[in-house]
């Protein structure tokens, strides 16, 4: 290799993401429990709004996303003008990255914070910086005290995946209050249809000039596979990243279905109603084999257990019933396993196999 062909800095020091583990060597049928993704799936709407852009492919599509942007303004009660949609939301992220964090600058995060924000800082060219969490959880005097005057970007998913905690809003709002001055508090809200009552801190996006809120079609929508998320900010921030999107980035058949998606309150509202009923007996069905689990606020459970070596003998004993879920050592979480909520019978097969696996222990 030519020595002088060199990626910028930065960029070899990416380790690629690790998405979550879809199969199991002989296992015809296994139970995905490791991405965090909807068991429902996602509306039968969104579906056939899909394929029904599938005659229309030789044409491009709409560079403005105004009907899925005005779609979201209503569900949402937001102005569509200050809505941004993005290929996911982690294409959001890196343009958030990439339009106000380069070499010399800092983006900060907590200890066991969504990989991403590290991958896109580094993408950028900026110093990914974390901050500890206590008890699992976000701690806004920790991140406060991280700040200094190279920090650009501070990240912070509410509810943190993969902890599953989360902090109140006045917490948010004293965060917000006490960045530097040239740094941007983004409020990853990927988990926060699941929370009741929480909007995501669209509120502080509304109050604040320092404040952005990222959310995803990928979760309570049920539309990973599609990739589809969307950010909310102040007009001036929206009209950067509206620099950095391509034109074209969302497809006929994302923006139709995620606007199908977004109309259909019905699904949306079984999907989270499943998910918040499941979570709790989920919790509670592990607790009872003796598992710590922190009160779960999104759509998953993060199960912690003695140490790794008891922690990575259950993911094997669930792997040899058919079961995946998520190692978290590459979060710092080595003794845990993360475990998304399923359908009740899904739970009820974890539950068992959990209890079986004290049993054999
Ligand atoms: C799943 C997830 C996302 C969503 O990413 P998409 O690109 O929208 O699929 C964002 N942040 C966190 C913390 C997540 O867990």
């Amino acid at each position: 290799m030519n020595a002088a062909i060199t990626p910028q800095p930065g960029i070899l020091d990416i380790a690629l993401y690790e998405g979550g583990k879809a199969k199991i060597e002989g296992v015809a049928d296994p139970i995905k429990l490791s991405s965090n993704e909807n068991p429902f799936g996602p509306s039968p709407k969104a579906v056939e709004a899909a394929q029904a852009t599938l005659g229309h492919l030789h044409r491009y599509p709409p560079i403005d996303h105004a009907p899925l942007r005005a779609a979201i303004g209503e569900v949402h009660g937001l102005d569509p003008e200050r809505i941004i949609c993005g290929v996911g939301s982690d294409e959001v992220i890196n343009w958030l990255c990439q339009a106000y964090a380069g070499p010399g600058d800092e983006v900060l995060y907590t200890e066991h914070g969504f990989s991403m924000y590290r991958i896109s800082a580094l993408a950028a060219g900026a110093k990914p910086v974390t901050a500890p969490e206590t008890d699992r959880t976000t701690d806004v005097d920790a991140l406060l005290a991280a700040c200094n005057d190279r920090t650009r970007l501070v990240f912070i998913a509410n509810p943190n995946n993969p902890t599953g905690t989360m902090i109140g809003q006045d917490d948010l709002a004293r965060l917000a209050e006490g960045l530097p001055p040239a740094a941007l508090l983004v409020l990853d809200g990927a988990y926060a249809e699941f929370v009741d009552g929480y909007d995501g801190g669209a509120a502080l996006v509304g109050a604040r000039e320092n404040v952005v809120m990222t959310r995803t079609f990928s979760k309570l929508y049920g539309l990973g596979g599609l990739r589809i998320g969307w950010g909310y900010a102040p007009k001036p921030i929206i009209d950067v990243l509206n620099r950095l999107r391509a034109p074209f980035n969302l497809s006929w058949t994302q923006l139709d279905a995620a606007e199908a998606a977004m109309r259909d309150r019905t699904h949306a509202d079984f999907c989270r109603t499943e998910n918040a009923r499941l979570r709790v007996w989920l919790a509670d069905a592990l607790r009872a084999q003796d598992l710590k689990v922190d009160p779960p606020m999104a759509n998953f459970i993060l199960a912690r257990f003695r140490d790794r070596e008891e922690a990575e003998a259950c993911d094997l004993f669930l792997q040899s019933r058919g079961l995946i879920v998520r190692r978290v050592a590459g979060y710092g979480l080595p003794s845990c396993l993360r475990i998304t909520v399923g359908d009740q019978a899904s739970c009820e097969k974890v539950a068992d196999a959990v209890a079986a696996f004290r049993v054999m222990a």
